[in-house]
């Protein structure tokens, strides 16, 4: 039988990404920039509802950018989600700059507003806040806008996770001043590596920011005959190859959301019975891309997430722990952290990411769940 993937590329049936590819091709616009770039950062700005949007190497990259563009400089304290993947919180070393860690709660698995608004009164000098959706699941985007719009300190979005979901009737990524997206082999799409930027500041300041971040990205070369540089450059742009993959990505990203989606409820449907299991959160007026099915086994459980993911190696099949807070990482040891009872330590401890490959069939998910289920017997 066929290993399965926690999820891995999956390119359109229809050959899309390869039609934009071979365009590059037969135009010789292999690089650097070129229409696809253009067109998939206008495409990809309109499906997600911003104004702007800068195509970059990665999407760490992107958060990088994006921690600039807000004016994070040396020594600035950042608040950052507790429980994400560590490429949300490097960008802001990069920068000299001081993460705080916040942890999440329990509704969202997010960043708790609770808690962010305990570190604004420890930390009222702040100068960013970075929530994450983790794996599609939207972060309380009410009450995080609410409380930094109160202290007038910009929002970065880390939607790496959550390409298309949807909460109180708007894509995530476009709530805050700056959203970022990453188009990583395991994303919801792919461009076989590759981030994106978008600005959701009014359209002017926004087409202004994000032409700053194509600047940055690009070496910052002055506009001049010979190279001039006044700042600090990276070579962080998407290439038109890369960006004709995206494209094609981009007229799929419904079937893969939808595809996702039916995967989570099929675990649901197939496992929710079982004792001491349940389910990532979600909401009324929300609708999560479930880029990634998670469970959780509270503690008395009679299987453990270890049991789970042992069990599914011994078929071929991929699954993997939450991910690991930042609090909890050596390389961030030293840094503070603001508890909300330890909510990212639970879900590290006692959750596992159920495969949730999109070019799964339902045959394939009946074997999974076949497997888990023989656990509890
Ligand atoms: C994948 C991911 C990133 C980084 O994106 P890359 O494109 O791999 O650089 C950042 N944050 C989160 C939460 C991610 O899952």
């Amino acid at each position: 039988m066929a290993h399965i993937y926690l999820a891995s590329p999956h390119m359109s049936a229809e050959g899309y990404e390869q039609q934009y590819v071979k365009e590059a091709f037969d135009t010789n616009w292999i690089a650097p920039l070129g229409k696809n770039v253009n067109e998939f950062e206008k495409e990809f700005s309109a499906y997600v509802g911003a104004h702007d949007g800068a195509a970059l190497s990665a999407g760490t990259a992107a958060i990088h950018m994006a921690l600039k563009a807000a004016g994070i400089k040396k020594g600035d304290i950042v608040f950052c989600q507790d429980l994400t993947f560590s490429a949300t919180a490097n960008p802001i070393i990069y920068e000299d700059a001081v993460p705080v860690f916040i942890d999440s709660d329990y509704e969202t698995w997010n960043m708790s507003p609770e808690a962010l608004e305990r570190a604004f009164e420890k930390y009222p000098n702040v100068k960013a806040v970075l929530p994450v959706h983790l794996y599609g699941l939207p972060a309380n985007m009410d009450r995080i806008m609410e409380i930094c719009k109160a202290h007038h300190v910009p929002v970065i979005e880390d939607a790496a996770e959550s390409l298309g979901t949807i909460y109180h009737g708007q894509k995530t990524g476009t709530f805050g001043d700056y959203g970022c997206f990453s188009f990583n082999g395991n994303k919801i799409i792919t461009t076989s590596g590759g981030g994106m930027l978008v600005c959701n500041l009014p359209e002017e300041k926004a087409k202004e920011r994000v032409a700053k971040v194509r600047f940055w990205s690009t070496q910052a070369r002055e506009k001049a005959r010979h190279y001039e540089h006044k700042e600090i450059g990276y070579n962080y742009r998407m290439s038109n190859i890369v960006a004709g993959i995206g494209r094609g990505q981009l007229k799929v990203i419904d079937e893969r959301i939808a595809q996702k989606r039916h995967i989570f409820a099929y675990y649901q449907e197939h496992l929710g019975d079982l004792e001491g299991i349940s389910f990532m959160p979600m909401h009324e007026n929300e609708r999560p891309n479930c880029w990634l099915s998670v469970i959780e086994l509270s503690d008395d459980c009679p299987v453990k997430p270890l049991d789970v993911m042992v069990a599914l190696e011994q078929g071929d099949i991929e699954s993997r722990p939450v991910w690991k807070p930042m609090h909890l990482q050596p390389v961030f040891a030293g840094c503070d952290y603001i508890d909300n009872g330890e909510v990212g330590k639970y879900l590290f401890e006692h959750g596992v990411c159920l495969p949730s490959d999109t070019k799964m069939t339902d045959a394939d998910l009946e074997r999974i769940c076949d497997i888990i289920r023989g656990l509890w017997k």
